[in-house]
């Protein structure tokens, strides 16, 4: 409503504006108009009057005769001497205003002034008489008055069209906004079913896309959430489980047994380290995620730290027969966060392990790329790969393939998402490759650093 005030307040400023600058454009011009045709005729008149004497210009001045504008011969004290049908007319004022204005009484002079609702023209003309030609200004007015109505007329068509107009444009604009605001409460409320609609202008709609954009996030966000919390809950419960089990055995029956004792208390303890992995992968998600973390970057040595990370997988390879493949170039440098790459080679190697086929087999490598500036990084396994509207999802935090996997390394569902944010905030390119029933190939690019250590930069 407001707005549709502004609109019509507007409107009729401009209206006012155009109807008074026409009035004093239209006004000056027939004033001017005006004052050039008395001039021209008066002095044509005083002409004929000084080459034709009296009878001649009666002649004249009768038939010059104009709607508003007459011609008079006028002796020194005002009478009119020509034409004679106007004898009883007294120009004495008209004049005196000559005269006061004449000094000295310049017999060519001749001059143009406002009296009485008239234009006087008043020129001194032969044997001491004068030449008067007078214009009223009603008539001039009179039409400039039918100007000012059809302006009035015109105006008041133009306000009724904007009050109309801007009624509907604001009625249309208002009535989308007030939709979008209810629908956003809504959603505010935790209604996701809600839709954003109004397609009438374009800004309008733009911002409806992208409140059901927004929308969409936050519910999957939410769905998210509700799924990790579903995830995280269920693989606390496992381990907790079996070491509530095992610890009873432990008391009732394998106590005296060393040998069992033992057995039994290494599953508590295995049990025990998987919730430790569980619960420091959820901190580190949301740590690195909210970037509570600042990056500590520095030059290090990419193939000895890849090595070192492999060799955790070590026990894989002597109790399940697993292969870790690497070729690598020796002493490669990279700039980076040590700490939170290392948390990325080990995500990304145990999800090779983890999803890798019945050969059990992983290949690494680690390669400076051919222009030198960069090193590559990838990790293949031999699994059943990842169908194409998975891939995008696979980096997506809380994301987990619905179905369920027995895997060598436990995972939280949450490792991609933190190889996906630590890389981000890296700006390093990374990506996967994969085929069905070939496997996966996850890889990422490294800057290459020309073998110095951080004491030798500047
Ligand atoms: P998870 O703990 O479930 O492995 P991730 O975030 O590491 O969590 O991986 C997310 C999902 O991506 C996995 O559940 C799996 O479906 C898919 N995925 C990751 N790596 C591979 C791989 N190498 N081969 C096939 N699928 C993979």
């Amino acid at each position: 409503m407001l707005l549709w005030t502004y609109f019509v307040l507007f409107a009729c400023v401009i209206i006012l504006l155009l109807e008074v600058t026409c009035y004093i454009l239209v006004r000056s011009m027939l004033d001017r108009e005006a004052t050039e045709s008395l001039n021209r005729i008066g002095d044509e008149a005083s002409q004929y009057f000084a080459v034709h004497g009296p009878e001649a210009t009666q002649r004249y001045i009768l038939d010059f005769r104009e709607d508003g504008m007459n011609i008079h011969l006028v002796a020194a004290d005002g009478s009119v001497i020509i034409p004679n049908d106007e004898e009883d007319l007294d120009f004495s004022a008209e004049l005196e205003k000559f005269n006061s204005r004449v000094q000295g009484g310049n017999s060519n002079q001749s001059i143009i002034f406002t009296y009485g609702g008239k234009l006087n023209y008043v020129a001194a003309a032969r044997a001491g008489n004068f030449i008067i030609v007078t214009y009223s200004l009603h008539v001039a007015h009179k039409a400039l008055g039918a100007l000012i109505i059809y302006f009035v007329i015109v105006g008041v068509i133009a306000i009724v069209v904007s009050i109309l107009v801007g009624y509907s444009i604001s009625q249309k604009l208002s009535r989308g906004i007030r939709n979008i605001s209810a629908n956003a409460v809504k959603l505010g409320k935790g209604d996701f079913s809600v839709e954003f609609s109004n397609a009438e202008y374009k800004e309008i709609a733009d911002l409806s896309d992208t409140l059901n954009r927004v929308r969409d996030e936050v519910k999957k966000s939410g769905d998210f959430q509700r799924e990790l919390l579903a995830n995280v809950s269920h693989d606390l419960k496992t381990p907790l489980t079996m070491i509530k089990a095992y610890a009873s055995m432990v008391r009732e029956i394998s106590g005296d047994n060393p040998e069992k004792r033992n057995q039994h208390l290494q599953v508590i303890i295995d049990e025990a380290d998987r919730l430790t992995a569980l619960v420091n992968d959820v901190l580190n998600v949301s740590k690195v995620s909210s970037n509570i973390d600042a990056l500590n970057i520095k030059v290090f040595n990419l193939t000895e730290f890849l090595y070192g990370i492999v060799d955790k997988f070590g026990y894989l390879r002597e109790t399940q027969g697993y292969t870790l493949d690497i070729e690598a170039d020796p002493d490669l440098y990279t700039r980076a966060d040590e700490e939170k790459i290392g948390q990325v080679l080990y995500n990304l190697i145990s999800n090779a392990v983890n999803y890798t086929g019945e050969d059990k087999k992983v290949f690494i490598k680690l390669n400076l790329a051919a222009e030198g500036d960069r090193i590559k990084f990838s990790v293949r396994d031999t699994g059943k790969g990842i169908s194409e509207e998975e891939l995008p999802e696979i980096w997506n935090r809380y994301y987990r393939s619905k179905e369920t996997h027995s895997r060598p390394v436990k995972g939280s569902g949450l490792g991609l998402s933190i190889v996906k944010v630590v890389l981000e905030s890296h700006k390093f390119d990374f990506g996967v490759e994969s085929e069905i029933g070939k496997g996966s190939v996850f890889w990422v690019d490294f800057p290459a650093v020309g073998g110095e250590t951080d004491e030798d930069l500047p």
